[in-house]
């Protein structure tokens, strides 16, 4: 932890989260300090037996867009962001924005995943160097899916398998199916790339949305501890579109994990926190949890902002439920 930061831990607010997320302990909060906040982050204890346990369907926030999703025993980790810094990778260092919010689990407590699932090839979503060390802890045994012509950038890594997703294609892994879907954004990693949003529809760089959906047969297995198919929606990284209402013949997806920063100046590519609940209302899910805000100084806006206004968003809607809203904090799917 940098030695800026500082830590303030709220008895009160460490008590409340304990009783809704049903955690034993809790790290210290902590916030950067030249960000004045009333707010508090909240940081898991590390127990990776709360992602391994088969009768569980859960979800941690380990900060921007990395979730660690449990799905009966079938670990995904989504864009994985581990480290100090994102950007440009350059003889083992990487070169660009620095994070301001440590992830909720260090690097070394993150549990192998069995599915490491990759939105898009930009820097803050791939990163080399969560990968690396991923792969390097666990040669050979994570599968790794990614959207249409990005795979490239990753294909020197030791993985289990490596494969892309075009929008409109599924595949099954573990237990569970992964079906890509379009969003709005935009591909390029380095400039001068071939981008899908440019019209390069056969060689540009695309961008997924993920709906990960429990496979019947892991359901079946499962049935005594559970009544009903898990479905989550994870948004990736997209500007409001209507894509999502296509969604809406498909019930109960439980959770849609959608993004919530960088809007400001960049609207055009990243939705707002009130665009990122019409998108789950949408699709029709259940449960709304944010990413993509709070860990990287990436948009201009405040950095509480996007969760405030996703708070009162969500509170305006009443049939949409905030699973969680800080970094760190666990969310057990009915
Ligand atoms: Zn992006
Ligand atoms: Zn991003």
């Amino acid at each position: 932890m940098s030695p800026q930061r500082r830590t303030i831990v709220s008895g009160a607010v460490a008590s409340g989260i304990l009783s809704s997320v049903g955690l034993s302990t809790l790290k210290s909060m902590t916030v950067p300090k030249r960000w004045s906040t009333q707010s508090e982050l909240t940081f898991l204890e590390h127990s990776t037996q709360e992602y391994s346990a088969d009768s569980a369907v859960s979800m941690a926030w380990i900060g921007h867009s990395t979730v660690l999703i449990n799905i009966h025993g079938t670990i995904i980790l989504t864009d994985p962001v581990l480290f100090n810094n994102i950007g440009v990778r350059i003889l083992g260092a990487t070169f660009g924005p620095r994070r301001i919010t440590r992830p909720a689990l260090d690097p070394s407590e993150i549990p192998v995943p069995d599915i490491v699932l990759l939105s898009h090839a930009h820097m803050d979503h791939m990163d080399l160097a969560s990968l690396e060390f991923l792969t390097n802890r666990s040669p050979g045994k994570i599968h790794a899916i990614t959207a249409k012509n990005t795979s490239d950038v990753i294909d020197y890594l030791e993985w289990n398998s490596l494969r892309e997703l075009d929008w409109g294609e599924s595949l099954d892994e573990g237990g569970v199916s992964i079906g890509a879907f379009p969003v709005k954004h935009f591909g390029w990693r380095l400039p001068g790339e071939p981008d899908r949003a440019k019209g390069q529809r056969k060689s540009g760089r695309s961008f997924n949305a993920y709906l990960i959906e429990e496979k019947q047969q892991n359901f079946q297995a499962n049935r005594v501890s559970c009544d009903k198919i898990h479905r989550i929606m994870f948004g990736g990284d997209t500007a409001y579109t209507e894509s999502f209402k296509d969604l809406n013949f498909i019930n109960n997806i439980d959770v849609a994990i959608m993004p919530i920063g960088a809007y400001n100046p960049w609207k055009a590519v990243h939705c707002n926190p009130e665009e990122a609940v019409m998108m789950a209302r949408d699709m029709q899910a259940s449960t709304i949890v944010p990413i993509h805000c709070m860990t990287f100084p990436l948009g201009r806006e405040g950095f509480h902002e996007p969760r405030a206004r996703l708070v009162k968003a969500v509170h305006a809607d009443s049939d949409l439920t905030l699973g969680y809203s800080q970094i760190g904090q666990l969310l057990k799917v009915a």
